[in-house]
């Protein structure tokens, strides 16, 4: 009796396997599909300089829009993406179509500051994509400075070299380097002396309690010091509260990026936040008043 339990739940075990693996080609087959017919599609997240009370760029976010209007998470295909390969197609296509509305609003006069995209860690391998960046600005005529560039530790420390060469000739060509989700894995003071990184953008996981965690609340002190004393500007994102921007303003973080200020928004809805110089109806800048 116990043979034909364990039997059966290696059967059972066996099937979900089969239903994940089965999952998995399904999605990749539709990820594929969806870069070549146009499903996926940018978000951007505002982001609001403290010092200036003012948007000074965007983050943006990818979104996959089915043709049944249901609409799936980068958490939930990036990972996909990257063990299939077709990471290198959707760098390359979230490059085009961010450089391509940076353009687009520039030629309307509008001013996004800093436009941040998230680069997969192994498009940092691929030697070509320091010409591709570079023909892409050049025929979009985007100005390198408007853009950042956003990774994370990833790959970074397995491939020191090839990193780090992609990255200084990118910086050469005068595109921003942030170092994303900072703090949250192995990432030390050795990665922002090994590499060209303008920016630092505090994990979310510091920000969420980081007034009531005394622990965070020194770890993310420390992170925004060591930063400032490196010259390298800090960002802190997943900003939802008064009382986290409170905090983060004591603590001289320079940016913040949240639904506090803004969700990511679709790039329609972010003309009436560049007409109007980036002033949202915040509802509080009057920190003071909800700080402990
Ligand atoms: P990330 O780069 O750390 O992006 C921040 C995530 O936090 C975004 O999730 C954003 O929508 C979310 N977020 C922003 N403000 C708040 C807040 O106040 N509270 C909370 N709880 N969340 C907030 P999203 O858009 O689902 O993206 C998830 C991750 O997927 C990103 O993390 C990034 O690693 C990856 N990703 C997103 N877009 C792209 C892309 O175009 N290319 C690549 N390679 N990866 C991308
Ligand atoms: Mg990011
Ligand atoms: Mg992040
Ligand atoms: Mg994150």
């Amino acid at each position: 009796k116990a043979k034909e339990q364990g039997k059966s739940q290696i059967s059972r075990f066996e099937l979900t396997m089969n239903d994940t693996v089965q999952k998995r080609v399904a999605l990749e087959r539709d990820l594929r599909h969806a870069i070549s017919y146009g499903e996926l599609e940018m978000f951007y997240q505002p982001q609001l300089d403290l010092r200036a009370g003012a948007l000074c760029g965007f983050e943006a976010l990818i979104r996959w829009r089915m043709a049944d209007g249901r609409i799936i998470s980068p958490l939930d295909f990036i990972p996909v993406a990257e063990e299939s390969g077709l990471i290198r197609d959707v760098d390359r296509y979230v490059i085009n179509c961010v450089f391509q509305q940076v353009a687009a609003w520039l030629a309307a006069g509008y001013d996004p500051g800093e436009v941040a995209i998230n680069i997969s860690t192994y498009s940092l391998q691929e030697h070509d994509i320091v010409a591709y960046i570079s023909d892409t600005l050049n025929r979009h005529h985007v100005p390198a400075a408007r853009i950042k560039l956003e990774v994370t530790e990833g790959l970074l420390m397995k491939n020191v070299d090839t990193a780090q060469r992609i990255m200084n000739d990118l910086k050469a060509v005068g595109l921003k380097w942030s170092i994303d989700d900072f703090g949250t894995g192995y990432s030390a003071l050795s990665y922002l002396r090994k590499y060209p990184f303008d920016q630092l953008k505090i994990d979310r996981s510091f920000v969420e309690d980081v007034h009531l965690n005394l622990e965070n609340a020194s770890v993310t002190r420390a992170i925004i010091s060591m930063a400032h004393s490196l010259g390298i500007a800090v960002i802190a994102e997943g900003v939802e509260t008064a009382e986290q921007l409170g905090f983060l303003l004591q603590a001289g973080c320079s940016q913040i990026q949240g639904y506090y200020y803004s969700p990511p928004l679709p790039a329609n809805s972010c003309v009436q936040l560049l007409a109007d110089d980036g002033v949202l109806s915040l509802p509080a800048i009057s920190i003071k008043r909800n700080q402990r």
